[in-house]
């Protein structure tokens, strides 16, 4: 196993989680096989129950591990599936530290930070490192880990150590440290300074770590005396120093780093020079090219609580990426803050309500996402009903299931007083209710229903089944305590709800649909966290191309994800796959076909 460790220097927020998870792709790229690990500094055991507006989204995985909204890039980056041990924090290192105390498993010694949390963190490491994310068997080639923070904060300190140690312990040749820092640029000279770099690099060997590889970020490219510069002061080959300037989308990093030649300089640190070969990128230039170029908007607006701070919902932001790219789409979010839409911010703040009300209308479908707590809920459902009533696409996920299912149950069944006992604990009408999971073994204490559950189609002919290619069952991941009172489900399916996704047993409301609606689909799992650039979520395509006017064209296919390789023609030379009416290009990229008689047009 071969270890790639990125930290970062200088000021948070210099795109450390993108950089590393584009180094994987690069060695991806050259056929290696990647994991990745990150490290997060902080105390707590996982992120669940850190504010997404503090830190950002809580990205959940397969296995229930509530993690850090780095894995997310990694995932969908590298096409992996990661495990919650791939998050490491202060918090779940110490604690297994002190259960192994409490064992006795320390025999009596006094119990330090060096070397028994340092040892833990090794031997955590070398753990994960060998459990396969790829599907494959056996674990992968290369680990990229990811030391959050930067250095110098105390909380790192451990990591630190331990790294250092760890870089002993595996050996030269099967460590490279790649440093990402900050190269600003001042005033109107334009000048590019390297001092704060060379402070981070200083402070990175005193605490015993030597940097392989510098990465550089800045607005334009390094001015080749500044490369000469910072390879002397920080004691790195000229030819190990990368800049990363600022580019039209993230997807263009890894071309960047392969434009100066970064995985030949990982190559010789690693020992991996009979790698040798010339990393296989295509897909990703032709999307990142592709992705430039789109000028036609499709307008969705995101009615959620943390509007002020996109990375709250970036998993659902780049699941709408991902599928408006493959629709071919420029995507425009309109944020519209859930409580500005409420009557309460019609009398307060007039105006507020006023541009919210505007946004929403002026798009072309509404997504409405998870959320805990009753703040902006009125907001929501406002939301969900003018979707419902004006035809305008919809995609509910998980608590925007659950607010459009109390909407429906409110205007159409006229129950007004229904509501979620999350928000309401006595409601009269309680249509989402508090469902825990008794008998799991594997969720015993917890409330959360976490991780990968099967949904089962009840019926083949619904938008959503079509759209998952009319597969009988989907595995989509889950975040929630509260879902659909199963007691209330056949009057709202006389009201023409249709709960078209159910759980094993039944009782779970997984998929609602409103067959009368053009596009009104709700879920309690969070498609988003497995959608991928290559492979957009379903349902998200589903919305894009429904606020596109444009469904239709999806439906007919009916099997966007899955495009058999028998089906193929040859268009302008190159070999594209289709069925029915769209073509699934080597991108992932769909684009609908019409004949003509004299053959097939793109
Ligand atoms: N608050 C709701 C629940 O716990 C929805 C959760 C969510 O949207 N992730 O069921």
């Amino acid at each position: 196993m071969k270890y790639v460790l990125v930290t970062g220097g200088v000021v948070s927020g210099l795109g450390k989680g993108v950089t590393a998870s584009s180094i994987g792709v690069l060695l991806k790229a050259c056929g290696l096989r990647v994991t990745s690990i990150k490290i997060d500094p902080y105390l707590n055991t996982d992120a669940g129950t850190m504010s997404p507006f503090e830190h950002g989204e809580v990205f959940v995985l397969d296995d229930g591990g509530e993690v850090d909204l780095d894995l997310g890039n990694y995932e969908r980056f590298l096409d992996i599936k990661l495990t919650r041990d791939n998050n490491i924090t202060t918090g779940k290192v110490y604690q297994s530290v002190i259960e192994k105390e409490r064992r006795g498993d320390y025999l009596g010694k006094t119990v330090q930070v060096v070397p028994h949390v340092t040892d833990a963190i090794q031997e955590w490491i070398e753990r994960v490192a060998m459990i396969p994310v790829d599907g494959k068997d056996g674990p992968a080639d290369v680990c990229v880990i990811e030391l959050g923070g930067t250095i110098g904060d105390i909380e790192s300190m451990p990591f630190i150590e331990a790294l250092g140690q760890f870089s002993y312990r595996v050996g030269a040749g099967n460590f490279c440290l790649i440093h990402v820092s900050l190269v600003p640029v001042l005033n109107v000279v334009g000048e590019q300074k390297t001092k704060p770099t060379q402070h981070s690099v200083r402070g990175l060997r005193g605490l015993g770590l030597t940097p392989n590889i510098l990465a550089c970020r800045s607005t334009t490219a390094l001015e080749e005396n500044v490369k000469v510069k910072l390879s002397q002061f920080c004691h790195v080959l000229a030819e190990n120093i990368v800049t990363l300037y600022d580019v039209s989308n993230i997807w263009h990093i890894p071309l960047l780093l392969r434009d100066q030649r970064a995985h030949e300089a990982i190559f010789k640190v690693l020992n991996l020079q009979s790698v040798n070969k010339e990393p296989a990128l295509k897909e990703w230039t032709s999307r990142a090219e592709l992705c430039d170029k789109l000028h036609k908007p499709v307008r969705i607006a995101m009615v959620g609580k943390y509007t002020g701070h996109s990375d709250s919902y970036l998993s659902v932001l780049k699941a709408l990426l991902h599928a408006s790219v493959a629709w071919r789409k420029k995507l425009v979010v309109e944020w519209v803050p859930a409580c500005d839409l409420e009557d309460t911010t019609a009398q307060e703040n007039p105006e507020a309500y006023k541009a919210a009300w505007k946004l929403l209308k002026g798009a072309d479908g509404v997504l409405v996402p998870g959320g805990f707590g009753d703040r902006g809920v009125q907001g929501k459902i406002v939301a969900a009903k003018y979707a419902r009533e004006n035809r305008v696409p919809y995609l509910g996920i998980c608590l925007g299931m659950q607010i459009a299912v109390i909407e429906f149950a409110r205007s159409v069944l006229g129950l007004q007083d229904a509501n979620s006992t999350e928000f309401d604990p006595n409601a009269k009408n309680p249509c989402v209710i508090f469902m825990p999971e008794v008998g799991s073994k594997t969720h015993m204490g917890g409330t959360m229903r976490l991780g990968s559950r099967r949904t089962y189609f009840q019926v083949s002919d619904c938008v959503s089944a079509k759209l998952y290619g009319n597969r009988s069952y989907i595995d989509e991941r889950h975040r929630h305590r509260y879902e659909v009172n199963p007691e209330m489900v056949t009057r709202l399916e006389r009201a023409g709800l249709s709960f078209t996704g159910k759980d094993e047993t039944g009782q779970r409301m997984e998929i609602i649909e409103l067959p009368s609606h053009p596009y009104f689909v709700g879920v309690q799992f969070h498609p988003e966290f497995k959608s991928r650039p290559g492979e957009p979520s379903a349902l998200f395509l589903g919305l894009i191309a429904a606020a596109s006017g444009e469904l239709d064209a999806v439906l007919q296919g009916s099997n966007t994800r899955k495009v058999s390789r028998t089906n193929h023609i040859n268009v302008n030379g190159s070999i594209k796959y289709y069925q029915n009416g769209t073509i699934l290009d080597g991108n992932g990229v769909l684009n609908r076909f019409y004949t003509n008689g004299n053959g097939l047009h793109l």
